[in-house]
């Protein structure tokens, strides 16, 4: 399960928007996106008109950091979208929105989804009673995502369980107290924040 190390900063950078990959810092005055507006690298600050396939790139770039996606993966979300009815960018991000990191992320039990992948890989959820450790699972309408027993008394959740900080998307429902969420339904296109023009993507994979 391969996944990107390097300065995340820079990806934000890079696309010229706030990924929210950091947690906290985002969310200060010391994000570099608010102090050095232009993209990384010794030409970052020099004259750049994309092309339309620089653009369907950029975007397919940012769905992927977003969400902590290798290329292969993003890839093959991409696929599994396609096959499926309706319109594919929307089904894509759906399917990105659902992945168990992404949704241990917007119960607010994590500051940003590089976090909640850490804490899904080491043991401390489990889906429907049952210990999942896959980042990547896929959970649907009816799920119940909870902290595990032994990991409860941990002090980062104890902390996320008294003062829960996040706004919860609509189509989870969430008990800070409890610990534990329950998915209601799909989500939408609306209720799914990534900073990102689907159609860019579909475009960039139908070349
Ligand atoms: Fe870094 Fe977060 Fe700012 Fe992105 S939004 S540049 S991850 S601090």
């Amino acid at each position: 399960m391969a996944r990107y190390t390097g300065p995340v900063c820079k990806l934000c950078r890079r696309e010229g928007v706030k990924l929210y990959l950091k947690g906290e810092k985002c969310f200060t005055e010391k994000c570099p996106v608010t102090r050095r507006a232009y993209p990384p690298g010794q030409h970052g600050q020099g004259r750049r008109k994309l092309s339309e396939y620089g653009v369907q790139l950029r975007e397919k770039q940012k769905a992927r950091r977003t969400y902590g996606v290798m290329e292969g993966q993003f890839a093959r979300y991409f696929q599994k979208a396609e096959k499926k009815k309706g319109v594919t960018g929307e089904l894509l991000l759906q399917l990105l929105e659902r992945r168990l990191d992404n949704v241990v992320y917007r119960m607010g039990l994590a500051s940003s989804r590089a976090e909640a992948r850490q804490l899904v890989r080491h043991n401390h959820f489990q889906v429907n009673g049952r210990r999942v450790n896959i980042p990547s699972f896929s959970v649907k309408p009816g799920d119940v995502i909870e902290v595990r027993e032994n990991s409860r008394q941990k002090p980062r959740f104890k902390m996320m369980a008294e003062s829960p900080s996040r706004l919860v998307p609509a189509w989870l429902e969430v008990n800070p107290e409890a610990l534990r969420g329950t998915v209601l339904r799909m989500p939408t296109r609306e209720e799914i924040d990534a900073p990102v023009q689907e159609q860019l993507i579909v475009e960039y994979y139908s070349r």
